[in-house]
C-alpha cells in the first residue's frame, strides 16, 4: 500500500494568494480612515471625538480678549486670511468706533488648482494664473464690503502668491519672475503701484507707505508659526513696521498645520484652539463672536467662491466661537525706558522711492537711537536718510 501523499502546499498558497488583496484592502482602507480622521476630526471616529475634547478643553484655558481700539491693520497674504482669520473682530472693531484696514500683500495667483477648478481649464497657463489673480482681488473686495469695511481701506500690493519668501531673502534688489504668472512686476490694475518690480526693497517700501499714510495704532498680522511662507514673510515685514511706528501688534494664525483647525468643516457651536506646535511658550487669546458676527463671517467667506470649490471644509473650519490672537513680545515704552508719546506719535518712515503724500514729520533723537538698536545701522540709514 503506498505511503499517503502529504497535503499538497499548492492550494494552501492558493488560498493564501485569494486572501490577500482582501487583507491589503482592509489594510489600506483602515489606513485611509486614520489618515482622513486626522486631517478631518471626523466626529463620528473616536479620534474625532477625542479631538473635539481636547479642543474644548484647551480653548477654555485661553484668556479672553476684547476688541480693538483705534486705527487697525490687517496684514493678509492672500485675499481670504482676513476674513477666515478676524472676520468676526474686524466687524466688531468698526461697530465700537475703530477704523480697519486691510493690506493683501499678493493676489493669490499661485494656487494652480484653484485656476484651473475655478476657470475649468485642464492647463494653468500664466494667463489663467493672471486671470485668478484679478478673481481673487474681486472676492476680496466684496468679502471686505459684507465685514463693513469701506473700499478705500483696501489696499492691494499685487506681489505673486507663494514667492514672498524668495523676495525678501533673495530677490531683495533682483526682481523675481513669478514661476506661475511669469511676471517680475505688479501686473494688475487697482493696485498700490501697478508695475512696481517684485523686489523685496519694494514691497518694504510699499507697505512702509502705507503705514505711514495710515499711522496705526494696532496691526494684525501673521504669526511665525504659520506653515505658508507667504505668511512668514508677511510675519517679518510686519513686526519691522509695527515696531518703527510703535504699534501695538497682535498675530494671527491660518496655516497651523495640514490638521488643524480640527474638526474641519463648519463646526459654529464649537470654540477654536490652536495648533500644538503654536502652544510652546506663548499665550494665545481669544476674541468671542456673536451669532450676528458668525452670519456676516460665514456670507464673507462664501463671497470667495474660487476657495471654497478647491478647500471648503479648511474655509468653514473658521466659523467658530471664537477667532486667536497672539500679543507679540514687542516691548513697551516703558520697557524701553522712553516716553510713551516718544514711540507712538511720530511717525519716521519716509518712503525712499515714493515721496509721502503728506508733511514728513520731524524724527526725534531718542526714536532715532531707538531704531538703531532694534534693527541696526543699514535699516536707520535708509529709514532717516534724507531723501
Ligand atoms: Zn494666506
Amino acid at each position: 500500500m503506498p505511503p499517503k501523499s502529504p497535503p499538497r502546499p499548492v492550494s494552501v498558497l492558493k488560498v493564501q494568494k485569494r486572501r490577500l488583496p482582501w487583507k491589503r484592502l482592509t489594510v489600506l482602507l483602515l489606513a485611509i480612515n486614520l489618515v482622513a480622521a486626522f486631517i478631518n476630526g471626523w466626529s463620528w471616529l473616536p479620534t474625532g471625538r477625542s479631538t473635539v475634547r481636547k479642543v474644548q478643553q484647551q480653548a477654555a484655558k485661553l484668556p479672553v480678549i476684547s476688541s480693538l481700539k483705534g486705527k487697525v491693520i490687517f496684514i493678509s497674504p492672500h485675499p481670504d486670511d482676513e476674513t477666515l482669520a478676524a472676520g468676526g473682530l474686524l466687524q466688531d472693531i468698526q461697530a465700537k468706533g475703530g477704523q480697519v484696514y486691510v493690506v493683501f500683500l499678493t493676489s493669490g495667483d499661485g494656487f494652480a488648482l484653484d485656476a484651473r477648478v475655478t476657470h475649468r481649464s485642464v492647463t494653468a497657463t500664466p494667463a489663467e494664473m493672471l486671470r485668478l489673480g484679478n478673481h481673487r482681488m474681486q472676492e476680496a473686495r466684496n468679502a471686505t464690503q459684507l465685514l463693513g469695511i469701506p473700499q478705500d481701506h483696501i489696499y492691494f500690493l499685487g506681489f505673486p502668491d507663494r514667492g514672498l519668501n524668495a523676495i525678501y531673502l533673495q530677490n531683495y534688489l533682483t526682481p523675481l519672475t513669478s514661476p506661475f504668472t511669469k511676471v517680475n512686476h505688479v501686473p494688475y490694475s487697482g493696485t498700490v503701484k501697478p508695475g512696481a518690480p517684485y523686489t523685496g526693497r519694494e514691497l518694504e517700501d510699499l507697505l512702509g507707505e502705507v503705514f505711514y499714510h495710515i499711522s496705526p495704532d494696532v496691526v494684525l498680522a501673521p504669526t511665525f508659526f504659520d506653515g505658508h511662507p507667504d505668511h512668514r514673510t508677511a510675519a517679518y515685514l510686519s513686526t519691522r513696521l509695527a515696531s518703527l511706528y510703535g504699534a501695538r501688534l497682535y498675530f494671527y494664525m491660518v496655516h497651523g498645520g495640514v490638521e488643524w483647525p480640527l474638526p474641519k468643516g463648519l463646526h459654529q457651536e464649537l470654540p477654536l484652539s490652536p495648533p500644538q506646535q503654536s502652544l510652546q511658550g506663548v499665550q494665545w487669546n481669544r476674541y468671542l463672536l456673536t451669532s450676528e458676527q458668525q452670519t456676516r463671517k460665514i456670507a464673507a467667506i462664501k463671497a470667495y467662491q474660487s476657495q471654497l470649490k478647491v478647500i471648503p471644509r479648511f474655509m468653514w473650519a473658521f466659523v467658530r466661537q471664537n477667532e486667536l490672537l497672539l500679543p507679540a513680545p514687542i516691548p513697551s515704552a516703558h520697557e524701553l525706558g522712553l516716553q510713551e508719546s516718544t514711540v507712538h506719535t511720530p511717525k519716521v518712515h519716509a518712503p525712499k522711492v515714493h515721496a509721502p503724500k503728506v508733511q514728513r514729520p520731524t524724527v526725534q533723537a531718542s526714536t532715532v537711537q531707538l531704531l538703531s538698536e532694534s534693527h541696526g545701522a543699514a535699516l536707520r540709514s535708509r529709514y532717516t536718510g534724507s531723501d
